[in-house]
């Protein structure tokens, strides 16, 4: 089976798309789901429509496109480790589910990424998006008191300020 593959690395992103393709359509999921649907009027729309509140944020979204996340990560998957690593994704331990927006998905998985917290993680996304640009990064250097010379100071700069505050290590 090995042979078949170039590396390690596309084997693994091989198998990872199959694992993937299982979860989706996996009655755990699909049924963790459903439990959180409600209806209400679409603000946007103004038409009745499926939400579900994010469980680290509490915002509610829109159903369609709300992500099921699993509360411990399964991991990274390598050459060793693909017993417990499907045992996590399809929760045969009792493992956890919950329903996450994408942002709070996405900032769940720069958490687990670099082993930060959530909170750590959101305002360390938050400096990244804003020194994107030399435009954002002024204007969060002037909301946050500090003088703007260039993108890399301003992002040292703002990522200090939360660091005094003691709100990032
Ligand atoms: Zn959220």
């Amino acid at each position: 089976m090995r042979e078949h593959f170039k590396s390690d690395s596309a084997f693994l992103n091989w198998l990872r798309g199959g694992f993937r393709r299982i979860w989706n359509k996996s009655p755990a999921k699909i049924e963790y789901k459903k439990t959180k649907i409600y209806k209400k009027i679409n603000p946007t729309s103004g038409k009745l429509a499926q939400f579900i509140d994010c469980e680290l944020c509490g915002e509610p979204c829109r159903a369609n496109v709300v992500q099921v996340d699993h509360v411990e990560p399964c991991g990274s998957l390598t050459m060793h480790n693909w017993t417990e690593f499907l045992y996590k994704l399809l929760l045969m331990n009792g493992e956890q589910l919950q329903c996450a927006c994408k942002p709070c998905h996405k900032i769940k998985s720069f958490a687990e990424m670099y082993d930060i917290s959530f909170e750590e993680a959101k305002i360390k996304k938050q400096v990244i998006s804003w020194v994107s640009k030399a435009s954002t990064a002024r204007q969060a250097c002037k909301d946050h008191g500090i003088t703007y010379k260039n993108l890399k100071q301003a992002r040292a700069d703002l990522l200090d300020y939360y660091r005094e505050k003691g709100d990032i290590k």
